[in-house]
């Protein structure tokens, strides 16, 4: 392989440098990490399985008219991407109640949330990835009003599509979390990744609470046959049908 200059290095993927300046490499690990990188591991052929779905799901939401980062996926575990300036701001939407809401209002699991939830945490490990309200977010100079909007309405259009998506995957889409960017245009697009990484996706085929989960939190509470979940949603989208 051709040296290439690594810009930086996460938790589940490593960002190169290309010719164009404009454009990067998003390189997908097998490194799994949960609690603030306080569990490690790693997940067999994960970076392969989380690159070919979130190729998929950012197509399906190009189609839908949301403008993404991602450009062309030249292999099983690389993306070519739109360089951006991101926003530190991780914007998590609910459907239902599961996670770090169940812990923090006691709302019990799985409890309909109607509308959904755009909230929004500051993207900052040394701060434990706090939850912001709008003035924080203002008043760190995150975002500014008109960009909150649009992160909002752009979360919003992000989740009618997925969830009308993975529904006719028999899959239900509980929560995900998004991160955008500004690109050389000073345009908020999508960035990063939507994976089982990043989601919560319940199989509608299995009514064991444990069976029916098909995304990180095999690896977070150690259920097991965490490629396998993977592997499941990868096998339902592309029996969707498939998008140029
Ligand atoms: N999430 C994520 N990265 C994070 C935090 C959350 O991808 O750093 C996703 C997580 O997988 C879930 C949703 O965002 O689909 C909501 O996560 P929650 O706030 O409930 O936190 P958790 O329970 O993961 O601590």
């Amino acid at each position: 392989m051709v040296d290439r200059q690594k810009l930086y290095e996460g938790k589940a993927k490593i960002l190169y440098a290309t010719d164009n300046p404009e454009v990067l490499i998003s390189y997908f690990k097998d490194d799994a990490t949960a609690f603030n990188a306080q569990k490690r591991g790693q997940i067999t052929d994960k970076g392969k399985l989380n690159c070919a779905i979130a190729t998929h799901l950012f197509k399906v939401l190009a189609a839908a008219g949301i403008p993404t980062h991602w450009l062309e996926t030249p292999n099983e575990r690389e993306m070519r991407v739109q360089a951006i300036k991101i926003i530190p701001l991780e914007v998590v939407v609910r459907n239902l109640a599961a996670g770090s809401l169940c812990q923090q209002t006691g709302l019990d699991l799985g409890t309909p949330l109607e509308p959904p939830l755009v909230e929004f945490y500051y993207k900052n490990d040394d701060l434990g990835d706090p939850l912001l309200t709008r003035d924080r977010i203002k008043a760190m100079n995150l975002a500014d009003e008109a960009q909150i909007e649009t992160l909002v309405r752009l979360a919003e259009q992000i989740n009618q599509v997925l969830q009308d998506f993975f529904q006719q995957c028999q899959i239900t889409l509980v929560d995900f979390k998004l991160e955008f960017g500004l690109n050389h245009q000073n345009q908020i697009i999508l960035a990063d990744e939507i994976s089982p990484d990043t989601c919560r996706l319940w199989d509608q085929s299995e009514t064991s609470l444990s069976d029916r989960i098909l995304d990180k939190d095999r690896f977070r509470k150690d259920l097991g046959q965490v490629a396998e979940a993977y592997q499941k949603v990868l096998q339902r989208i592309l029996a969707q049908g498939s998008l140029s």
